[in-house]
């Protein structure tokens, strides 16, 4: 199979490659050179509709197919995925800005991997039955849903995008499915894999474009009858104004802010080096980033010092380059509103540590958007810094001076996907794992992912979980069938 991304992407609806009925299109940028690489469907209702019509003709087929041919099909979905790994390593890279090693070693791995896991999940899915001792007997069905809606953000294309839709088709639905229309490139990619693996026609239909003009088409969508998306939460807010008062379900996986707590007990040179890489990492574009350090008073200045001159070291540089720690950020509209919240920052009292600017790079990469690693200092909790999602290579330091105040900061927050605690009690550890309010804490780690585990956050970080169980149980509906003894 030839995986090359042509001048003008397609949609896949109904089992081929389609251009936007219309004929719009947007431009596609390639972020480290601030090139237009290829276009992009600007799609509309009308390529919406004509997917949800392939998609409803394709269910009666689809969620009747054996778990064992549905297994066999995506399972060959994650073989090609592993097969092409190059191809869409370098598509991944050419449309975020992120380090080709990071697409080549995390992102595309973990596409493949989470196909590879549905196949075989749904294989091992079972159901309840509740016993009423000799008067009856009731058994749970979990059927498919029927059509569902899948869309997901920028900043882990494949891997997200793959995410969703592994589970909804493993579970037996037929998808409408929209990458983002920032990095669209691998979910076209991923097209030509699912005809080449044999997936029915109609039963994934992925559908590019805007908010605006496509997503918010499948959200309002009355045959669309669930919705799972992860990004902003200002858009999550928005779906679920659409979708909840037309009671479809709703998974919302959305922004974060995440404390990253560093007791003077900690294991200190893993905790340094962790620590980089959760706040900086993909750019520090990953919503789970530990965006607010804080640290135990005693060690402030130690834990400054050795982290500055760390952070110094990250080079940023040509996302092609494998000595690029850092690559570009993912848009010139993200770069700006990064490089804004510097300025608020600023504004707001805070001491810039290091970077703080823009990166002008020469050659190929003159025109990219890259930002240095920035550290801020000095800004208290309620301080918009502090309080709104930068998602960029951006972190702030406070420092707290017991067990209470940092749980006061950490809990300071709308939101609550993720939390970081470092030390070496592991009852302290465990003590403040049970009372911070995010949905997922590591323990003296970062990022380390058990895919049967639940993923989802508290409060402003969404509604939901995925992963494992969870996933399956949320593409369908529970029935409760009761047999009087
Ligand atoms: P975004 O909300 O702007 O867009 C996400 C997707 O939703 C895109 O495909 C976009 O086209 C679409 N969209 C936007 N408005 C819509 C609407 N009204 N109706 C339907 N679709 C709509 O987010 P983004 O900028 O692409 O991604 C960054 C955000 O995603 C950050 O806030 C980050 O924290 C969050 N995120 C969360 C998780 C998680 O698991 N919780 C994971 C990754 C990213």
């Amino acid at each position: 199979m030839n995986l090359s991304i042509p001048a003008k992407l397609a949609n896949y609806i109904g089992g081929s490659l389609q251009a936007p009925i219309d004929g719009n299109y947007l431009d596609n940028i390639n972020p480290a050179t601030g090139e237009v690489y290829c276009q992009i469907p600007d799609s509309n209702t009308k390529d919406v509709l004509e997917a949800i019509g392939a998609a409803k003709a394709a269910f009666p087929l689809w969620s009747t197919t054996t778990l064992e041919d549905r297994f066999k099909i995506l399972n060959k979905i994650a073989e090609l995925i592993d097969a092409n790994m190059d191809a869409l390593a370098i598509a991944e890279t050419n449309d975020n800005g992120k380090p080709l090693w990071l697409s080549s070693r995390v992102d595309i791995p973990r596409a493949s991997a989470n196909f590879r896991f549905f196949a075989t999940g749904i294989m091992h899915f079972s159901t309840e039955a509740h016993n009423m001792e000799d008067k009856a007997i009731n058994y749970t069905l979990r059927q498919p849903i029927g059509v569902v809606g899948c869309i997901s953000p920028w900043n882990l294309p494949l891997y997200l995008f793959t995410w969703k839709i592994a589970p909804a088709l493993a579970a037996g639905n037929c998808v409408i499915a929209k990458p983002s229309e920032v990095t669209p490139a691998t979910a076209y990619l991923l097209s030509h894999i699912c005809r080449e693996a044999g997936l029915p026609a109609g039963v994934l239909n992925i559908v590019h474009g805007t908010g605006q003009n496509c997503g918010s088409v499948i959200v309002s969508h009355k045959d669309i009858k669930a919705i799972s998306f992860t990004g902003s939460t200002r858009a999550g807010k928005e779906i679920a104004a659409v979708a909840a008062p037309m009671f479809k379900k709703m998974s919302l996986e959305l922004g974060g802010k995440n404390p990253n707590i560093i007791f003077a007990d900690c294991d200190w040179d893993k905790m340094m080096r962790t620590t980089l890489q959760s706040s900086f990492s993909n750019q520090g574009q990953i919503c789970l980033c530990g965006s607010r350090i804080l640290i135990e008073e005693s060690i402030y200045e130690k834990f400054k010092n050795e982290f500055i001159a760390r952070a110094k070291k990250l080079t940023v540089g040509d996302p092609l380059d494998d000595n690029s720690k850092q690559g570009a950020v993912v848009s010139k509209l993200h770069y700006e509103k990064i490089l804004a919240c510097i300025e608020l920052a600023k504004q707001e009292g805070g001491k810039i540590l290091l970077g703080g600017k823009a990166i002008q790079l020469t050659g190929r990469c003159e025109n990219g958007y890259f930002i240095e690693p920035t550290i801020i200092e000095g800004l208290g909790p309620d301080c918009r810094t502090n309080i709104e999602e930068i998602f960029g290579p951006v972190v702030t330091l406070q420092s707290f001076v017991n067990e209470e105040e940092a749980l006061m900061l950490a809990n300071y927050s709308d939101y609550g996907l993720s939390a970081t605690i470092w030390t070496q009690d592991i009852t302290k550890a465990n003590r403040i794992a049970a009372t911070v309010q995010s949905g997922i804490i590591w323990i003296n780690c970062w990022l380390i992912r058990d895919l049967r585990t639940p993923f989802g956050g508290f409060k402003n970080s969404g509604v939901g979980r995925e992963g494992g169980w969870d996933a399956l149980r949320f593409f369908t509906e529970p029935k409760n069938v009761c047999i009087e003894l």
